[in-house]
């Protein structure tokens, strides 16, 4: 049935209806973009004109660097011109400044990433009394030391 629709949808409009969409989702961005100021090219400073010029950019590169570069919408996401996307990833020379940067931006969502489990574990924790007490350590302490009783033969 959602075949059909898909069939149809595509039909009516001239064209694939997933890559429709796609086009659709482009054309909100860049007028949502244009609303707030940020039609404009993070690689040339020039403005995004049309939908088929816009692309998502990263400005620090994550493929073979770090994943969580990749989800970074609000620190390393910006609006690019394709053709000035395309460029720069083709561009082999990397600096030892740019190099660094990417280095603090990776070390900065790990540090994230550690402090959010950190967090997390210790809400846990609380949560569902995992902490032991004293005498429940004593208590388990005790259960191990008679599981193995050959490790405590002096004990007899
Ligand atoms: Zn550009």
């Amino acid at each position: 049935m959602a075949e059909s629709t898909d069939r149809r949808a595509s039909l009516q409009l001239g064209m694939n209806y997933g890559k429709a969409h796609g086009r659709l989702w482009k054309q909100v961005i860049l007028w949502l973009a244009k609303q707030l100021g940020l039609d404009f090219c993070f690689r040339c400073g020039k403005r995004i004109e049309t939908p088929q010029e816009l692309s998502l950019d990263h400005k620090l590169p994550w493929l073979d660097v770090d994943p969580a570069l990749y989800w970074d919408v609000e620190n390393n996401i910006a609006f690019s011109h394709f053709d000035c996307n395309v460029k720069a990833a083709r561009r082999p020379f990397r600096s030892p400044e740019f190099l660094a940067e990417v280095g603090r931006a990776v070390s900065r969502s790990w540090t994230k990433r550690r402090r959010e489990a950190q967090s997390k574990r210790a809400k846990n924790q609380g949560k569902t009394g995992l902490r032991w007490t004293k005498e429940q350590r004593a208590k388990q302490a005790e259960r191990v030391k008679n599981q193995q009783p050959w490790k405590h033969r002096h004990d007899n």
